[in-house]
């Protein structure tokens, strides 16, 4: 069995105690690569750090995270778009709007994650999105931009049937899903057999974030993302097996860095 984490903040200073543990951890149960997107200024050292120690193993993204976009975030945008030029990403993340935690800086969201997406289409790397409370702001950027020239996925995808439809009308985005998927009081699993494909799935565990059952309470890890594939084994009546194989097909499509 092969799985790829498709989104994980394994450089955040919860895992500086036992990281390189949990790398061969995860290496032992088969995950054979962890994308790494990136939240803001204050995190580029420790990205790079852990991806030049792990070269074959651990891709980084570039990116301003929503919530991570305040007053001056012209000069978080200027010194994180410089990064661009200096080594290979495998994508351009995570970006989005967030208006659970603040809508202060909806303005100032709107407008970053505009030019993001314009810095994938110029330098031909596929998208990780972060939407929270924010799928009507996210589609209209993404329209404005032109859904044509993008490509990637709704990370942590928990959204509506009416969402995963809107979503799949873009033609070229993925659903990134975690550990909600196997909350107890969750819709996804509904909706994602009404609406969504195995075709059109990865999978990612947010680590340090949601974990999954029966992990709840616990600092997520990539290894937790066995669960996550069982979960979807279930939902759409498939093997671990094959979920593992069609799931790494779709996670190459888009991240192509891994091929
Ligand atoms: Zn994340």
């Amino acid at each position: 069995m092969r799985l790829i984490d498709t989104h994980c903040h394994l450089y955040a200073e919860e895992f500086d105690l036992d990281r390189d543990e949990l790398i061969s951890n995860s290496r032992n149960l088969g995950i054979i690569a962890l994308l790494l997107p990136n939240i803001d200024r204050a995190s580029v050292n420790s990205l790079h750090e852990l991806c030049d120690k792990y070269p074959d193993y651990c891709f980084p993204m570039m990116g301003l995270h929503p919530t991570s976009v305040g007053s001056d975030y012209i000069a978080e945008l200027r010194y994180l778009e410089s990064q661009l030029s200096k080594r290979k990403y495998s994508g351009i993340g995570e970006i989005g709007i967030d208006l659970y935690w603040d809508k202060t800086f909806l303005k100032e969201q709107l407008s970053v994650f505009e030019e993001q997406l314009k810095w994938s289409i110029d330098h031909s790397l596929p998208v990780s999105i972060h939407t929270r409370n924010a799928f009507p702001e996210v589609f209209d950027v993404i329209h404005k931009v032109g859904p044509e020239k993008l490509k990637g996925v709704f990370h942590s995808f928990s959204g509506t049937a009416e969402d995963a439809k809107e979503i799949l009308a873009l033609r070229n985005f993925k659903f990134g899903i975690n550990g909600i998927v196997t909350y107890k009081n969750s819709d996804l699993p509904e909706v994602l057999k009404q609406t969504v494909t195995i075709h059109d799935l990865v999978i990612e565990t947010d680590a340090p974030y949601l974990p999954p059952v029966p992990f709840r309470g616990k600092r997520n890890q990539p290894v937790y993302l066995r669960e996550i594939a069982c979960k979807i084994g279930e939902i759409y009546n498939l093997s671990l097996e094959d979920v593992a194989r069609e799931i790494e097909i779709n996670s190459r499509k888009i991240y192509s860095a891994i091929n």
